[in-house]
């Protein structure tokens, strides 16, 4: 089984849960892996979302007068 991360090429992440043939892994650079029939994905977060409502939220505030 090779499983190595896209990111940093760790190339043992541990294993968090397996669903049939895929299976989730954690790396150590902290980002999670889906290892599938064709190899090995990195699962987006929801960092990107994030940081578009947090982009979002900021065009809001209105800017301090004075
Ligand atoms: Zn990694």
């Amino acid at each position: 089984m090779s499983a190595a991360c896209p990111s940093c090429s760790w190339p043992s992440p541990m294993l968090v849960s397996a669903h049939g043939a895929v299976r989730y892994l954690r790396c150590v650079c902290g980002r999670f892996l889906v290892s599938h029939g064709g190899g090995v994905d990195l699962v987006s977060g929801r960092s990107a979302c994030g940081t578009s409502k947090a982009a979002e939220h900021l065009e809001l505030i209105p800017l301090p007068e004075g």
